[in-house]
């Protein structure tokens, strides 16, 4: 009979976060742990006296890795997958475990538990009925700019996961990009120092900056505008005004911008993209 492949959720930074189940599972029912960093595993299974046998699965061993984990599990062993803390494949290693194993039909049992998104957005106020996981922002600050221009229509709250070398980079594009749209910074998550930051991004940057030096781990959320008219696309909408209203470009995006309240510069730079990558449709 095949093994179960298990889908372990571990804290994100308090131990007592570990469910019982998984504890039960790690214990029991597993031949071997498949980790990220077999240290950082290591330490977790010596707090809860695990003993069991660790193999290290990570970004760049990962295609291997999976068929050799699959054969295992095909020959009747099961497995558990964690990764460093949290939920594993949330901007974490194990996609290609998983669907390698869905593929040779080898039943995939998720542990549900800790997840740094999940609990940030749980305890942060902004609405919890849509929301948007877009993992860690761009490195590169173009790329990041282009990725928040393109969220400036979202109506679901957006969560995203941002190193502390980059907050603040990332906060002031943001301020840039969405105004005074209402933002939660969610640091040190389940640990002593836990805090949520609210306000704008500008109000969170000014609040960050004047510490001196920014630690710690961090989830950003963005929520959805409050005064703009948010459920237009404003792209479809300057389309709209050119054809309709037989609007040049450069008026028809100065009216949208005005009309639903958002940034001008964004806006032309947005269509400006567009423009780019379709040169013919949009000229006028
Ligand atoms: N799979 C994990 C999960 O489900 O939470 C996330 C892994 S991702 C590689 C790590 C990022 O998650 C960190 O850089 C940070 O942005 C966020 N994160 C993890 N732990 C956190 C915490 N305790 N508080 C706030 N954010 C956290």
């Amino acid at each position: 009979m095949d093994g179960t492949l298990y889908i372990v959720a571990t804290p994100i930074g308090n131990l007592e976060d570990i469910t019982l189940r998984a504890l039960r599972v790690l214990r029991e029912e597993v031949a071997v742990i498949a980790c990220e960093d077999t240290r950082q595993t290591q330490k977790l299974l010596e707090h809860f006296q695990i003993r069991k046998p660790l193999v290290s699965y990570h970004e760049h061993n990962e295609a291997a890795r999976s068929s050799e984990l699959v054969e295992r599990l095909v020959n009747g062993d099961s497995v558990a997958l964690v990764s460093d803390a949290g939920t594993p494949l949330l901007s974490d290693p194990g996609y290609r475990l998983v669907s390698a194993a869905v593929d040779r039909g080898v039943k995939v049992v998720p542990l549900p538990g800790p997840s740094a998104a999940l609990a940030a957005l749980s305890a942060s106020g902004l609405p919890t009925n849509e929301f948007r996981f877009m993992g860690f922002a761009s490195q590169k600050a173009g790329a990041r700019r282009k990725q928040f221009s393109s969220l400036l229509s979202e109506q679901a709250t957006v969560i995203l996961y941002e190193s502390p070398h980059r907050i603040l980079e990332t906060l002031a594009d943001m301020a840039e990009i969405f105004g005074d749209r209402p933002v939660v910074v969610a640091r040190e998550l389940t640990k002593i120092h836990e805090e949520f930051l609210r306000g704008t991004a500008a109000e969170i940057y000014a609040q960050l900056a004047q510490r001196g030096s920014v630690k710690g781990e961090f989830t950003v959320l963005i929520g959805k505008s409050e005064t703009a008219n948010t459920s237009i696309d404003p792209l479809t909408e300057i389309e709209r005004l050119q054809r309709e209203e037989h609007l040049d470009r450069m008026a028809a995006i100065k009216a949208v911008a005005k009309a639903l309240d958002l940034p001008k510069r964004e806006l032309y730079r947005l269509a400006l993209e567009q423009d780019n990558s379709n040169p013919d449709k949009h000229r006028g």
